[in-house]
């Protein structure tokens, strides 16, 4: 009888865990699911948009879509012909384009953390940066760097007010602030990134094309000014 009515105490006390779990943890479980879906519903729709314009393409069609690979920043690659990615043991270190594989590598930290600060405008934009590495290798682009990273970025912005069918200036403006901070020697420097992104996207005129790009390359101050007007402006009205 006492062993029967430990029995019902323990099945008393799994049941209570198993009720607290449902209610206290199963709604975060549930949260980051639901995160986890509409990222990769949001990298769906893009990959499919983008490998559809590619296949419709006169030249491009005559070349593989390039695939698309999401994995840990630490993930190791070997023979992916992409040297200058990691020392000896080819690991990721970041979302990247590797031409010789023709392959977007996008890491699950970048991926999470550019929904999370941005959500879908960041996500395309790091979507769009990459694609559009893929697309200067398919074209044979001869730019150079930073110029070729500019294109990209300002690529990426065209790709950003493609895929949102009203675009929300404030989110984009609140992204360009974002890219002031990731500036680096071979992708330029951040307000040159951001103005980069702001011309794709159709806030500053202008376009894409390498003279353009070559000329953003060159004028870091006049990317610097027009960029702090911008973002003065933004805040006095937000
Ligand atoms: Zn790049």
């Amino acid at each position: 009888m006492n062993k029967l009515n430990k029995k019902i105490q323990l099945l008393i006390k799994q049941i209570i865990i198993f009720l607290c779990f449902i209610t206290l943890v199963n709604p975060q479980l549930k949260a980051s699911i639901n995160k986890e879906n509409q990222i990769y519903e949001i990298i769906e729709k893009f990959t499919k948009k983008s490998s559809k314009n590619w296949s419709e393409d006169k030249l491009l069609k005559t070349i593989r879509i390039p695939q698309t690979i999401i994995l840990e920043a630490d993930s190791r690659i070997y023979f992916s012909g992409c040297y200058r990615r990691g020392e000896k043991l080819k690991t990721i270190e970041g979302s990247s384009y590797c031409d010789s594989s023709h392959t977007i590598y996008l890491t699950k930290e970048d991926v999470e953390d550019f929904y999370k600060l941005s959500k879908s405008y960041g996500l395309i934009y790091l979507l769009g940066h990459e694609w559009s590495h893929a697309l200067q290798h398919a074209f044979l682009s001869q730019l150079d760097y930073p110029a070729r990273e500019l294109q990209s970025d300002c690529m990426a912005g065209k790709q950003v007010s493609l895929f949102h069918s009203e675009l929300n200036k404030s989110s984009i403006l609140s992204l360009a602030r974002l890219i002031l901070h990731i500036g680096g020697p071979n992708h330029g420097e951040g307000s040159q990134r951001a103005f980069a992104f702001l011309t794709g996207a159709g806030i500053i005129d202008g376009n894409c094309e390498d003279e353009s790009m070559k000329k953003l390359a060159r004028n870091k101050k006049i990317a610097e000014k027009k960029i702090k007007k911008l973002m003065k402006d933004f805040d006095i009205k937000e």
